[in-house]
């Protein structure tokens, strides 16, 4: 069987790493036929736009999509690609995993947790305005709906049974947005009484920054509104190891694409230097959806073992932080060619590697 699947290589690092990914990809053996789709700066040149119909409808018609990061301007300039995307592909659950991969000498080796973000409403709604004509005032709504946090706190519960996990919290601010975070806290108090095989609590988003940065193996699903779920992923990532290791997804009711957490690191476009490992594990989660579990867990076994072995690592892997001492740093295409070697090789009879967290060491459904 070949699988179509939208491929949107973005900017800066973006072509490198997903061209690392697709070398990976291609290592497991399972057939995809890549439909590559322009969106971001590059699309911009081509046809004036950041985000060209073709693009939407690629993905609409493949059901599935590897992305890699897009440029956003700051302050001014067109709106984020990213954010329209989830908008108008009604992406509502960004799902981003945080698991310290061979993490022995990162700070928080037992961290193995989801952040699951609501992705289509929020702060991030683009409703927002000047209030008066000197630009001295301005308003951002925060549209908070019934139905949206139905949906991304229920998508939270089922990733919860289906990934063997145990126990969902849910993100807020309900002690001074009254309206928007009350209607949040409601939804997920009614929702967790419909999962009693699974434990629920709430934090306030302060606390639980706090919280995260102390004892991150104690969080297992965490679920919460779009913009608190943007920043708890960041420093979820840098709990875990890394932006550069962090992979993401992003759920409709029909259609998924898969993304990094990262952006596009402008500073490093065009240096072979970046981390592909982020976007490799995008490849992870997309055959895991797919079905393909054997290649899928070929790719996370790859990962773990380069990563581990510190011989071909990207810089930010070879630093102390993540090793206990620093090892030469290798590049971008070096990574992936090694991951890539690895894939067919790896032994799927060997013990799990997982991180030791509170999630699913012992899961399942994560064995080929
Ligand atoms: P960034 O994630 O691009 O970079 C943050 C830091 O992490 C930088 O130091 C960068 O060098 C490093 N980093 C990121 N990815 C890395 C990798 N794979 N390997 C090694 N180091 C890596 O965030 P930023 O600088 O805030 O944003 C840059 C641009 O990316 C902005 O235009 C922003 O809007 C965009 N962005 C896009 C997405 C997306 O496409 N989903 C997500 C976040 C940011």
């Amino acid at each position: 069987m070949v699988y179509r699947v939208t491929l949107i290589p973005g900017d800066g690092i973006g072509p490198e790493v997903t061209a690392a990914a697709r070398l990976v990809a291609d290592a497991t053996g399972v057939s995809i036929d890549w439909e590559i789709a322009e969106a971001g700066e590059t699309a911009i040149e081509r046809s004036g736009t950041p985000l060209p119909d073709g693009v939407l409808a690629s993905i609409r018609r493949n059901k599935i999509a590897l992305k890699g990061p897009i440029t956003t301007p700051i302050g001014s300039g067109f709106r984020s690609v990213n954010v329209a995307l989830r908008q108008q592909l009604d992406l509502y659950a960004s799902v981003r995993p945080a698991r310290a991969i061979a993490g022995e000498g990162t700070r928080f080796p037992e961290t193995d947790l989801v952040v699951v973000r609501e992705a289509t409403e929020g702060l991030y709604s683009g409703v927002e305005h000047w209030v008066d004509r000197d630009h001295a005032a301005a308003e951002t709504v925060n549209v908070i709906t019934r139905k949206a946090s139905d949906r991304v706190i229920r998508f939270a519960f089922d990733l919860a049974r289906r990934e063997h996990r145990h126990h969902v919290t849910a993100v807020h601010k309900a002690n001074i947005m009254k309206t928007t975070g009350a209607l949040f806290q409601t939804a997920f108090r009614e929702m967790a009484a419909k999962y009693p095989d699974i434990t629920s609590d709430e934090r306030l988003i302060d606390n639980m920054c706090m919280q995260l940065a102390k004892k991150p193996e104690e969080y297992d699903v965490i679920v919460t509104t779009n913009l608190f779920g943007d920043i708890l992923s960041d420093l979820c990532a840098g709990l875990a190891g890394g932006l550069g290791v962090a992979p993401g997804a992003l759920y409709g009711e029909e259609l998924a694409v898969f993304e990094p957490v990262h952006g596009s690191a402008p500073k490093y476009a065009g240096q072979d230097k970046a981390d592909p490992v982020a976007e490799i594990l995008c490849v992870e989660l997309l055959l895991r959806h797919l079905g393909e579990k054997e290649a899928a867990e070929r790719i996370f076994r790859a990962v773990w073992e380069t990563i581990a072995e510190k011989k071909v690592v990207t810089y930010d892997l070879a630093l102390p932080g993540y090793t206990q001492r620093p090892v030469p740093a290798s590049s971008c295409s070096a990574m992936a060619k090694e991951i890539a070697r690895k894939v067919p090789r790896v032994d799927l009879s060997a013990p799990l590697p997982r991180p030791r967290g509170a999630g699913h060491a012992d899961d399942p459904h994560l064995v080929a």
